[in-house]
């Protein structure tokens, strides 16, 4: 077997990917181990021609942005017919969520889960209990129960009623915790009953598409704005689900894929425009005919903290402000993020109407307590063998592994992958296409490992992540790195290689094992305190911005 040496000096000791396995009775093993065998894949070169190896084809799949959606034709009347194709495509069986067997009791008795209600409003509305109940809009009603979704997550049962009524939300929600469906359902029922009236007019998509005439500009009713691409992808993928059968019209825009192919779906007409920062400005600035932001009926930022860095701030105001011209002034926004920190509250302050309504979910940016957390002693120098170690001595299960560097990221799924594991990798240097595929790979089951850097661990959902190992501890982000797993209430487990290294992060795992009740190992014993009492700096910031807030106080529903 091959001698496992620093990362640092992988790239001379580590076989590359082309070819056979290097390393025959560790592929075996991996095989035994009931791990699918590894497949590499075959990017074309750079200059697009050549292949650099031709075990497997690389495939050419769609980009995202050109996903198919359901297309309305001026002869439906108020709701479109199904189309079964689509909606087999759409509502994927495979790509639904798999409740854990927590989820139904976190939603009864919700004693994972503590909801806090602060509502800066006069009326609080009530939380809604079921989707057949709550006013929505029958179409989406009907794609709720074609997603699968049975019951509201608790930021569902909130937000839901409070867009219902018209009040600005802002909501602070765990990852995971069916957040995006929180806006979008609201936000699309509300319109639902009358895009005919608002939206901008459009060609008709049934008779074809010509450019040349039938092209408009865009003018989105719902703009919601995230950090990253892969988070867009979700969100408009959300959108497609839950637009179905409905006049309304998503498209998503995102750096790092093709501009034309993304504008020219904009010209097709768009009524919710899904985008990251950067490519919605560069819409914005320099294509004026493009996009016109004065029709917008929501403005919904998500994960909103990552985006109001001090850089960020006259663009976020561009953005915020861009919808501010239609002609009712009847324009809401909702800002969701998984803390509340000084610049969200700034945001909050600027835009939202002061009677908003705030909810918060438990504990700001808190990791999900169904998670199994172990924290095991590795020096630097031993980690990639007990990565392996790890994973052989384990079912084959969907894992994500966490590393600090693109370069680490390289060589442990090159490591990996030549001891016959079925592996892939994602960082921020890989070609928007090399993600999406790797992505793709990683969901579909074909390379149930994925090595990462913190690219991916905001937002991106991954359904049935059973495993996320830090191999690097990061140190920032733990919490959304945790809750890659155990999403929906499936229990999961968290396993993180410390060494010395990481003492700056040591008083603060110690206080996630407390928190969480899991067991302490025999390293960290001497930080634990006496009264074995967390002690977590609320990082909502309520304390000090609800100033005569009715405050709900562990509201449960
Ligand atoms: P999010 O927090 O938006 O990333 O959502 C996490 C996951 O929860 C996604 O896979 C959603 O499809 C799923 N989800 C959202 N709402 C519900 C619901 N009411 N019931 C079951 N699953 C849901």
């Amino acid at each position: 077997m091959t001698d496992f040496v620093k990362t640092e000096d992988m790239a001379e000791a580590l076989p590359t990917t082309d070819g056979p396995p290097k390393d025959q009775e560790a592929y075996d093993r991996a095989r035994e181990k009931g791990w699918s065998a590894p497949e590499p894949s075959n990017y074309p070169a750079e200059n697009g021609t050549e292949a650099q190896s031709n075990e497997v084809p690389f495939v050419e799949e769609a980009w995202m942005h050109s996903a198919q959606k359901y297309e309305w034709s001026e002869e439906f009347g108020d709701v479109g017919p199904k189309i079964t194709e689509l909606e087999a495509q759409l509502f994927n069986p495979d790509l639904k969520p798999v409740k854990g067997n927590l989820f139904e009791k976190q939603v009864s008795s919700l004693n994972l889960t503590s909801i806090k209600v602060i509502a800066e409003a006069v009326e609080r509305p009530a939380p809604i209990r079921d989707f057949d109940n709550a006013g929505l809009h029958p179409v989406i009603v009907e794609n709720i129960k074609l997603s699968g979704y049975d019951t509201p997550t608790p930021i569902q049962a909130y937000t839901i009623p409070a867009i219902g009524k018209g009040y600005d939300v802002i909501g602070t929600a765990q990852t995971g915790s069916g957040k995006t469906a929180a806006y979008l359902i609201p936000a699309l029922s509300k319109l639902m009953g009358k895009v005919k009236k608002l939206a901008a007019p459009r060609p008709n998509l049934a008779n074809g598409f010509n450019p040349d005439t039938d092209m408009v500009r865009a003018e989105p009713l719902i703009l919601v704005v995230a950090p990253t691409r892969e988070l867009c992808c979700q969100i408009f993928d959300e959108s497609r689900r839950l637009c179905y059968r409905s006049m309304l019209r998503p498209c998503v825009a995102y750096g790092g894929g093709p501009k034309r192919e993304q504008m020219d779906e904009l010209r097709k007409g768009c009524d919710i425009l899904v985008a990251t920062p950067g490519r919605l400005i560069d819409f914005m600035s320099n294509h004026p005919n493009l996009l016109s932001l004065n029709r917008l009926r929501f403005t919904i930022i998500d994960e909103a903290d990552e985006m109001l860095h001090d850089d960020w701030e006259k663009e976020m105001s561009k953005i915020m402000a861009g919808g501010d011209t239609n002609e009712d002034g009847n324009h809401r926004y909702m800002l969701f993020s998984a803390t509340f920190n000084k610049r969200m509250r700034k945001l909050a302050k600027k835009y939202l109407s002061g009677d908003h309504i705030r909810i918060r979910i438990g504990r700001a940016g808190s990791t999900h307590i169904n998670v199994q957390q172990n924290v095991i002693w590795v020096e630097n120098n031993e980690k990639q063998k007990a990565l392996y170690d790890l994973l052989i001595s384990m079912p084959p299960s969907r894992t994500l592994v966490f590393v600090r560097s693109k370069k680490t990221a390289d060589f442990v799924d090159d490591y990996l992958f030549n001891l016959g594991l079925p592996s892939t990798s994602i960082h921020s240097d890989r070609t928007q296409r090399e993600r999406e595929d790797a992505i793709r790979a990683f969901k579909s089951g074909r390379a149930p490992i994925m090595v990462t850097t913190g690219v991916s661990a905001r937002g991106l959902d991954i359904r049935n992540v059973m495993h996320v190992i830090n191999f690097d501890l990061p140190s920032i982000d733990y919490d959304a790195k945790m809750s890659r797993t155990a999403r929906i209430g499936n229990v999961g487990l968290a396993t993180s290689f410390y060494n010395d290294k990481d003492e700056g992060m040591a008083d603060y795992l110690v206080k996630i094992l407390l928190e969480t009740g899991q067991p302490i190992p025999d390293f960290f014993a001497e930080r634990v305190p006496e009264d074995k009492k967390v002690d977590f700096e609320d990082d909502s910031g309520a304390e000090d911005d609800d100033e005569g807030a009715q405050d709900g106080g562990g509201d449960s529903w």
